[in-house]
Protein backbone atom coordinates (compact mmCIF):
# COMPACT_ATOMS: atom_id res chain seq x y z
CA UNK A 1 0.00 0.00 0.00
CA UNK A 2 1.54 3.22 -0.88
CA UNK A 3 2.41 5.85 1.92
CA UNK A 4 3.71 9.75 1.20
CA UNK A 5 7.26 9.70 1.62
CA UNK A 6 9.07 12.84 3.44
CA UNK A 7 9.77 14.44 0.39
CA UNK A 8 6.03 15.42 0.21
CA UNK A 9 6.19 18.45 2.07
CA UNK A 10 9.46 20.11 0.74
CA UNK A 11 9.31 22.67 -1.59
CA UNK A 12 8.76 22.05 -5.69
CA UNK A 13 11.95 22.54 -8.04
CA UNK A 14 9.86 24.43 -10.33
CA UNK A 15 9.32 26.93 -7.69
CA UNK A 16 12.45 27.41 -6.67
CA UNK A 17 12.98 24.28 -4.09
CA UNK A 18 16.24 21.75 -4.29
CA UNK A 19 14.97 19.14 -6.87
CA UNK A 20 15.02 15.44 -6.03
CA UNK A 21 18.01 15.36 -8.80
CA UNK A 22 20.37 17.53 -10.35
CA UNK A 23 20.68 15.42 -13.49
CA UNK A 24 17.74 14.92 -15.62
CA UNK A 25 17.03 10.94 -15.77
CA UNK A 26 15.78 10.40 -19.27
CA UNK A 27 12.48 8.48 -19.93
CA UNK A 28 14.46 5.80 -21.71
CA UNK A 29 18.02 5.05 -22.59
CA UNK A 30 20.20 2.47 -24.91
CA UNK A 31 22.59 -0.11 -23.03
CA UNK A 32 25.41 -0.34 -25.41
CA UNK A 33 28.20 -2.71 -23.99
CA UNK A 34 31.80 -3.67 -24.99
CA UNK A 35 30.31 -6.19 -27.08
CA UNK A 36 28.48 -3.95 -29.64
CA UNK A 37 31.00 -1.19 -29.18
CA UNK A 38 33.75 -4.10 -30.93
CA UNK A 39 30.75 -5.64 -33.38
CA UNK A 40 30.92 -2.39 -34.90
CA UNK A 41 34.68 -1.62 -34.68
CA UNK A 42 35.05 -4.92 -36.38
CA UNK A 43 32.16 -3.58 -39.27
CA UNK A 44 33.78 -0.62 -40.11
CA UNK A 45 37.25 -2.50 -40.60
CA UNK A 46 35.98 -5.43 -43.04
CA UNK A 47 34.90 -4.83 -46.85
CA UNK A 48 31.66 -4.27 -46.36
CA UNK A 49 29.71 -0.73 -44.78
CA UNK A 50 26.17 -0.94 -46.23
CA UNK A 51 24.98 -4.06 -47.72
CA UNK A 52 26.82 -7.03 -46.81
CA UNK A 53 26.88 -10.01 -45.11
CA UNK A 54 26.02 -9.02 -41.66
CA UNK A 55 22.52 -7.81 -43.13
CA UNK A 56 21.63 -11.45 -43.65
CA UNK A 57 23.51 -12.19 -40.14
CA UNK A 58 20.93 -9.58 -38.48
CA UNK A 59 17.81 -10.43 -40.18
CA UNK A 60 18.67 -14.46 -39.54
CA UNK A 61 19.17 -13.64 -35.99
CA UNK A 62 15.75 -11.55 -36.11
CA UNK A 63 14.14 -13.73 -37.81
CA UNK A 64 15.12 -16.80 -35.02
CA UNK A 65 14.79 -14.52 -32.18
CA UNK A 66 10.70 -14.08 -32.65
CA UNK A 67 10.03 -17.79 -34.55
CA UNK A 68 9.37 -15.99 -37.96
CA UNK A 69 10.06 -16.92 -41.38
CA UNK A 70 11.64 -13.95 -42.54
CA UNK A 71 13.15 -10.89 -40.60
CA UNK A 72 13.62 -8.27 -43.26
CA UNK A 73 16.12 -5.07 -42.28
CA UNK A 74 15.26 -1.55 -43.43
CA UNK A 75 16.79 1.97 -41.91
CA UNK A 76 13.68 2.96 -39.72
CA UNK A 77 10.66 1.13 -37.82
CA UNK A 78 9.17 3.95 -39.66
CA UNK A 79 9.69 2.61 -43.00
CA UNK A 80 9.10 -1.48 -42.11
CA UNK A 81 5.65 0.47 -41.79
CA UNK A 82 5.79 1.93 -45.01
CA UNK A 83 7.37 -1.53 -46.76
CA UNK A 84 4.73 -3.42 -44.90
CA UNK A 85 1.75 -1.83 -46.38
CA UNK A 86 3.42 -0.68 -49.91
CA UNK A 87 4.13 -5.22 -49.90
CA UNK A 88 0.28 -5.59 -49.80
CA UNK A 89 -0.02 -2.94 -52.69
CA UNK A 90 -2.46 -0.94 -51.10
CA UNK A 91 -4.07 1.84 -53.81
CA UNK A 92 -5.37 5.67 -53.63
CA UNK A 93 -8.90 5.32 -52.02
CA UNK A 94 -8.36 1.97 -49.35
CA UNK A 95 -8.88 2.62 -46.34
CA UNK A 96 -6.08 1.71 -43.37
CA UNK A 97 -7.60 1.18 -39.76
CA UNK A 98 -5.26 2.59 -37.45
CA UNK A 99 -5.70 3.40 -33.57
CA UNK A 100 -6.06 7.00 -32.43
CA UNK A 101 -3.82 6.66 -29.53
CA UNK A 102 0.03 5.48 -31.43
CA UNK A 103 2.82 7.33 -32.66
CA UNK A 104 2.63 9.58 -36.11
CA UNK A 105 4.10 7.39 -38.20
CA UNK A 106 1.70 4.25 -37.67
CA UNK A 107 -0.50 6.47 -39.91
CA UNK A 108 1.76 8.36 -41.98
CA UNK A 109 2.85 5.02 -43.20
CA UNK A 110 -0.93 4.51 -45.15
CA UNK A 111 -0.53 8.12 -46.26
CA UNK A 112 2.27 6.86 -47.68
CA UNK A 113 1.25 4.52 -50.25
CA UNK A 114 -1.63 6.69 -50.84
CA UNK A 115 -4.55 5.40 -48.87
CA UNK A 116 -6.30 6.97 -46.03
CA UNK A 117 -5.63 6.43 -42.10
CA UNK A 118 -9.20 5.97 -40.91
CA UNK A 119 -8.89 6.14 -36.55
CA UNK A 120 -9.82 3.84 -34.40
CA UNK A 121 -10.64 4.64 -30.64
CA UNK A 122 -8.74 2.48 -27.55
CA UNK A 123 -9.89 0.45 -25.03
CA UNK A 124 -9.96 3.02 -21.72
CA UNK A 125 -8.32 0.53 -19.51
CA UNK A 126 -5.24 -0.79 -21.45
CA UNK A 127 -5.24 2.44 -24.33
CA UNK A 128 -5.00 -0.61 -26.79
CA UNK A 129 -7.07 -0.65 -29.80
CA UNK A 130 -10.71 -1.50 -29.54
CA UNK A 131 -11.81 -4.62 -31.52
CA UNK A 132 -15.31 -3.19 -31.48
CA UNK A 133 -14.26 0.39 -32.95
CA UNK A 134 -12.48 -1.85 -35.38
CA UNK A 135 -15.62 -3.57 -35.87
CA UNK A 136 -17.43 0.14 -36.49
CA UNK A 137 -15.17 1.75 -38.55
CA UNK A 138 -14.86 -0.80 -41.75
CA UNK A 139 -16.32 0.07 -44.55
CA UNK A 140 -16.07 -1.11 -48.36
CA UNK A 141 -13.27 0.29 -48.70
CA UNK A 142 -11.18 -1.02 -45.57
CA UNK A 143 -7.99 -3.31 -46.63
CA UNK A 144 -5.81 -3.47 -43.11
CA UNK A 145 -5.48 -2.60 -39.66
CA UNK A 146 -2.37 -1.72 -38.19
CA UNK A 147 -2.65 -3.16 -34.33
CA UNK A 148 -0.62 -1.03 -32.17
CA UNK A 149 1.07 -2.88 -28.88
CA UNK A 150 0.69 0.44 -27.29
CA UNK A 151 3.39 0.49 -24.07
CA UNK A 152 4.72 -3.21 -25.07
CA UNK A 153 1.48 -4.74 -24.52
CA UNK A 154 -0.25 -7.46 -26.97
CA UNK A 155 -3.50 -6.62 -28.57
CA UNK A 156 -5.80 -8.79 -28.46
CA UNK A 157 -4.84 -11.26 -31.69
CA UNK A 158 -7.17 -13.67 -30.85
CA UNK A 159 -9.86 -11.49 -31.13
CA UNK A 160 -8.64 -9.23 -34.07
CA UNK A 161 -6.70 -12.07 -36.21
CA UNK A 162 -10.65 -14.13 -36.98
CA UNK A 163 -12.01 -10.32 -37.09
CA UNK A 164 -9.63 -9.02 -40.20
CA UNK A 165 -9.96 -12.43 -41.87
CA UNK A 166 -13.75 -12.68 -41.81
CA UNK A 167 -13.85 -8.67 -42.84
CA UNK A 168 -11.25 -9.57 -45.89
CA UNK A 169 -8.91 -7.18 -44.20
CA UNK A 170 -5.35 -7.43 -43.69
CA UNK A 171 -3.89 -7.25 -40.63
CA UNK A 172 -0.33 -5.21 -40.04
CA UNK A 173 0.88 -5.72 -36.34
CA UNK A 174 2.79 -2.07 -35.29
CA UNK A 175 5.05 -4.12 -32.74
CA UNK A 176 7.72 -1.28 -32.25
CA UNK A 177 7.14 -1.54 -28.72
CA UNK A 178 6.70 -5.13 -28.43
CA UNK A 179 9.96 -6.75 -29.53
CA UNK A 180 10.46 -9.87 -26.63
CA UNK A 181 6.89 -9.93 -25.47
CA UNK A 182 4.58 -13.15 -26.51
CA UNK A 183 0.87 -14.32 -26.65
CA UNK A 184 1.45 -18.00 -24.96
CA UNK A 185 3.92 -19.75 -26.41
CA UNK A 186 3.44 -17.14 -29.65
CA UNK A 187 6.19 -14.56 -29.73
CA UNK A 188 5.45 -11.13 -31.12
CA UNK A 189 6.57 -10.95 -34.59
CA UNK A 190 4.63 -13.95 -35.71
CA UNK A 191 1.12 -12.41 -34.96
CA UNK A 192 -0.10 -10.86 -37.80
CA UNK A 193 0.64 -11.71 -41.62
CA UNK A 194 3.44 -8.48 -41.01
CA UNK A 195 5.08 -7.29 -38.65
CA UNK A 196 6.72 -4.24 -37.83
CA UNK A 197 9.65 -3.44 -35.81
CA UNK A 198 11.87 -0.05 -34.69
CA UNK A 199 15.26 -0.22 -33.75
CA UNK A 200 15.29 3.46 -32.46
CA UNK A 201 17.32 3.55 -29.43
CA UNK A 202 14.44 4.20 -27.04
CA UNK A 203 12.76 0.69 -28.20
CA UNK A 204 14.22 -2.07 -26.88
CA UNK A 205 17.40 -3.25 -28.94
CA UNK A 206 18.74 -0.87 -30.99
CA UNK A 207 21.11 -0.14 -34.61
CA UNK A 208 20.89 3.68 -33.66
CA UNK A 209 18.10 3.91 -36.21
CA UNK A 210 16.57 1.27 -38.14
CA UNK A 211 13.57 -1.17 -38.29
CA UNK A 212 12.58 -4.62 -39.24
CA UNK A 213 9.35 -6.53 -40.66
CA UNK A 214 8.78 -9.89 -40.13
CA UNK A 215 6.66 -12.59 -42.16
CA UNK A 216 6.27 -16.20 -43.08
CA UNK A 217 4.51 -15.29 -46.07
CA UNK A 218 7.63 -15.63 -48.70
CA UNK A 219 6.55 -13.65 -51.47
CA UNK A 220 5.94 -10.38 -49.36
CA UNK A 221 9.22 -11.13 -47.71
CA UNK A 222 10.76 -10.93 -51.27
CA UNK A 223 8.93 -8.31 -52.33
CA UNK A 224 9.80 -5.86 -49.24
CA UNK A 225 13.44 -6.88 -50.01
CA UNK A 226 13.03 -5.21 -53.61
CA UNK A 227 11.02 -2.41 -51.84
CA UNK A 228 14.09 -1.64 -49.84
CA UNK A 229 16.54 -0.86 -52.78
CA UNK A 230 14.55 1.55 -55.12
CA UNK A 231 12.87 -1.59 -56.29
CA UNK A 232 15.94 -3.31 -57.77
CA UNK A 233 15.35 -6.89 -57.77
CA UNK A 234 19.28 -7.78 -56.47
CA UNK A 235 21.49 -6.53 -54.26
CA UNK A 236 25.23 -5.55 -55.04
CA UNK A 237 26.46 -8.83 -53.49
CA UNK A 238 24.19 -10.89 -55.66
CA UNK A 239 25.38 -9.29 -58.91
CA UNK A 240 29.25 -9.18 -57.76
CA UNK A 241 28.99 -13.08 -56.80
CA UNK A 242 27.02 -13.74 -60.06
CA UNK A 243 29.44 -11.86 -61.76
CA UNK A 244 26.97 -9.26 -63.70
CA UNK A 245 25.96 -5.91 -64.10
CA UNK A 246 22.53 -6.32 -65.52
CA UNK A 247 19.37 -5.94 -62.84
CA UNK A 248 15.95 -4.87 -63.53
CA UNK A 249 13.15 -2.61 -61.44
CA UNK A 250 9.77 -3.84 -62.44
CA UNK A 251 8.31 -2.21 -59.27
CA UNK A 252 9.16 1.22 -57.37
CA UNK A 253 10.84 1.07 -54.23
CA UNK A 254 12.95 3.22 -51.72
CA UNK A 255 16.63 3.22 -50.54
CA UNK A 256 15.72 2.20 -47.38
CA UNK A 257 18.32 -0.01 -46.60
CA UNK A 258 20.24 -0.75 -43.24
CA UNK A 259 23.90 -0.92 -43.25
CA UNK A 260 26.19 -3.55 -41.89
CA UNK A 261 27.20 -1.48 -39.09
CA UNK A 262 23.98 -0.63 -37.79
CA UNK A 263 23.37 -4.13 -38.13
CA UNK A 264 26.28 -5.25 -36.63
CA UNK A 265 25.40 -3.46 -33.71
CA UNK A 266 21.67 -4.45 -34.15
CA UNK A 267 23.05 -8.56 -33.77
CA UNK A 268 25.10 -7.73 -30.83
CA UNK A 269 21.69 -5.74 -28.81
CA UNK A 270 19.64 -8.71 -29.99
CA UNK A 271 21.69 -10.93 -27.50
CA UNK A 272 20.93 -8.72 -25.02
CA UNK A 273 17.19 -9.02 -25.62
CA UNK A 274 16.20 -11.18 -22.68
CA UNK A 275 18.12 -9.49 -20.05
CA UNK A 276 16.79 -6.05 -21.23
CA UNK A 277 13.27 -7.21 -21.21
CA UNK A 278 13.83 -9.04 -17.51
CA UNK A 279 15.15 -5.87 -16.15
CA UNK A 280 12.30 -3.64 -17.71
CA UNK A 281 9.55 -6.12 -16.27
CA UNK A 282 11.95 -6.00 -12.91
CA UNK A 283 11.12 -2.12 -12.52
CA UNK A 284 7.20 -2.60 -14.11
CA UNK A 285 6.64 -4.68 -11.29
CA UNK A 286 8.47 -2.68 -8.73
CA UNK A 287 6.57 0.22 -9.91
CA UNK A 288 3.55 -1.69 -9.51
CA UNK A 289 3.73 -2.79 -6.21
CA UNK A 290 4.75 0.46 -4.85
CA UNK A 291 2.20 2.69 -6.83
CA UNK A 292 -1.27 0.15 -5.60
CA UNK A 293 -3.83 2.32 -4.75
CA UNK A 294 -1.73 5.55 -5.27
CA UNK A 295 -4.48 8.38 -4.51
CA UNK A 296 -3.44 10.32 -7.59
CA UNK A 297 -1.80 8.04 -10.35
CA UNK A 298 -3.37 4.69 -11.58
CA UNK A 299 -0.82 2.75 -13.99
CA UNK A 300 -2.32 1.10 -17.22
CA UNK A 301 -4.55 -2.03 -16.58
CA UNK A 302 -2.93 -5.46 -17.70
CA UNK A 303 -5.20 -7.32 -20.25
CA UNK A 304 -6.01 -10.72 -19.15
CA UNK A 305 -4.01 -13.36 -21.22
CA UNK A 306 -1.96 -10.66 -22.58
CA UNK A 307 2.17 -10.76 -23.06
CA UNK A 308 4.10 -7.69 -22.21
CA UNK A 309 7.33 -6.03 -23.09
CA UNK A 310 7.38 -3.26 -21.05
CA UNK A 311 8.46 -0.71 -23.44
CA UNK A 312 7.12 2.07 -21.72
CA UNK A 313 5.63 2.69 -17.86
CA UNK A 314 2.21 4.53 -18.99
CA UNK A 315 -0.02 6.10 -15.80
CA UNK A 316 -2.83 8.22 -15.52
CA UNK A 317 -3.49 11.10 -13.65
CA UNK A 318 -6.61 11.31 -11.20
CA UNK A 319 -6.93 15.12 -12.11
CA UNK A 320 -10.18 15.06 -10.65
CA UNK A 321 -7.79 15.01 -6.77
CA UNK A 322 -5.21 17.98 -8.24
CA UNK A 323 -5.40 21.47 -8.53
CA UNK A 324 -3.66 21.39 -12.14
CA UNK A 325 -3.58 19.87 -14.79
CA UNK A 326 -1.26 17.49 -16.89
CA UNK A 327 1.46 19.36 -18.25
CA UNK A 328 1.78 21.29 -14.82
CA UNK A 329 2.77 18.27 -13.53
CA UNK A 330 4.88 17.40 -16.55
CA UNK A 331 6.63 20.33 -16.05
CA UNK A 332 7.11 19.78 -12.23
CA UNK A 333 8.48 16.82 -12.76
CA UNK A 334 11.01 17.63 -15.42
CA UNK A 335 12.39 20.47 -12.53
CA UNK A 336 12.98 17.80 -10.58
CA UNK A 337 14.89 15.86 -12.65
CA UNK A 338 12.75 13.55 -13.89
CA UNK A 339 12.23 13.03 -17.82
CA UNK A 340 8.46 11.78 -17.67
CA UNK A 341 7.29 11.75 -21.56
CA UNK A 342 3.44 11.74 -23.38
CA UNK A 343 2.75 8.98 -25.55
CA UNK A 344 0.99 10.20 -27.25
CA UNK A 345 -0.81 12.88 -28.81
CA UNK A 346 -4.33 11.40 -30.82
CA UNK A 347 -2.71 11.46 -34.13
CA UNK A 348 -6.38 12.85 -35.57
CA UNK A 349 -6.04 15.82 -33.52
CA UNK A 350 -2.77 16.95 -35.85
CA UNK A 351 -2.78 19.83 -37.72
CA UNK A 352 -1.99 18.20 -41.01
CA UNK A 353 -4.77 14.60 -40.38
CA UNK A 354 -7.36 17.93 -39.43
CA UNK A 355 -6.33 19.86 -43.01
CA UNK A 356 -5.98 16.77 -45.05
CA UNK A 357 -8.64 14.11 -43.71
CA UNK A 358 -10.81 16.53 -41.88
CA UNK A 359 -10.64 14.44 -38.52
CA UNK A 360 -12.01 16.48 -35.76
CA UNK A 361 -11.92 16.43 -31.34
CA UNK A 362 -14.54 13.89 -30.77
CA UNK A 363 -13.81 11.48 -33.31
CA UNK A 364 -12.20 8.56 -30.83
CA UNK A 365 -13.31 10.43 -27.19
CA UNK A 366 -11.86 7.71 -25.31
CA UNK A 367 -8.18 8.64 -26.83
CA UNK A 368 -9.00 12.32 -25.99
CA UNK A 369 -9.97 11.79 -22.95
CA UNK A 370 -6.57 9.85 -21.76
CA UNK A 371 -4.03 11.84 -23.73
CA UNK A 372 -5.35 14.62 -20.87
CA UNK A 373 -4.05 12.09 -18.38
CA UNK A 374 -0.81 10.08 -19.61
CA UNK A 375 2.44 10.58 -18.32
CA UNK A 376 5.20 7.56 -19.46
CA UNK A 377 7.36 6.92 -15.99
CA UNK A 378 11.15 6.51 -17.27
CA UNK A 379 11.94 3.11 -17.76
CA UNK A 380 15.10 1.63 -19.21
CA UNK A 381 17.11 -1.57 -18.72
CA UNK A 382 19.91 0.44 -17.23
CA UNK A 383 17.97 2.28 -14.50
CA UNK A 384 18.86 1.41 -11.13
CA UNK A 385 16.41 0.77 -8.15
CA UNK A 386 17.93 3.88 -6.83
CA UNK A 387 16.91 5.92 -10.01
CA UNK A 388 13.34 4.52 -9.44
CA UNK A 389 12.75 5.54 -5.90
CA UNK A 390 14.13 9.21 -7.14
CA UNK A 391 10.84 9.09 -9.96
CA UNK A 392 8.15 7.77 -6.96
CA UNK A 393 9.50 10.85 -4.45
CA UNK A 394 9.28 13.03 -7.03
CA UNK A 395 5.79 11.87 -7.71
CA UNK A 396 4.39 12.04 -4.25
CA UNK A 397 6.65 15.38 -3.95
CA UNK A 398 4.66 17.08 -6.83
CA UNK A 399 1.15 15.36 -6.38
CA UNK A 400 1.04 16.05 -2.75
CA UNK A 401 1.99 19.81 -3.11
CA UNK A 402 -0.99 19.84 -6.18
CA UNK A 403 -3.60 18.41 -4.00
CA UNK A 404 -7.41 19.87 -4.17
C1 LIG B 1 9.15 4.05 -32.68
C2 LIG B 1 7.85 3.81 -33.34
C3 LIG B 1 7.68 3.84 -34.73
C4 LIG B 1 8.72 4.35 -35.69
O1 LIG B 1 9.97 3.88 -35.51
P1 LIG B 1 11.23 4.70 -36.06
O2 LIG B 1 12.31 3.65 -36.00
O3 LIG B 1 11.46 5.82 -35.10
O4 LIG B 1 10.95 5.16 -37.42
C5 LIG B 1 6.44 3.49 -35.24
N1 LIG B 1 5.42 3.14 -34.45
C6 LIG B 1 5.54 3.14 -33.11
C7 LIG B 1 4.36 2.74 -32.30
C8 LIG B 1 6.74 3.50 -32.52
O5 LIG B 1 6.83 3.53 -31.19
Amino acid sequence: MHEPTQAATAALAIDGGAPVRAKLLPYARQSIGETEVQAVVDALASDWLTTGPRVQEFERAFAATVGARHAVAVSSGTAALHVALAALELAPGDEVLVPALTFAASANAALYVGAKPVFVDVDPRTLLVDPRDVARKLSARTRALVAVDYAGQTCDYDVLVPLCASSGIELVSDACHALGAALGHRKVGTLAKLNAFSLHPAKHVTSAEGGVVTTHDDALARRMRTMRNHGIDTDLAQRERAGAHRYDLARIGWNYRLTDVQCALGRAQLARLPDFVARRAELAARYAERLAGHAFVRPLARRDGGGHAWHLYVVELELERLRVDRDEVFRALRAEGIGVQVHYRPVHTFTYYREQLGTRDGDCPVAEAAYARLLSLPLFPAMSDADQDDVLAALDKVLEAYRK
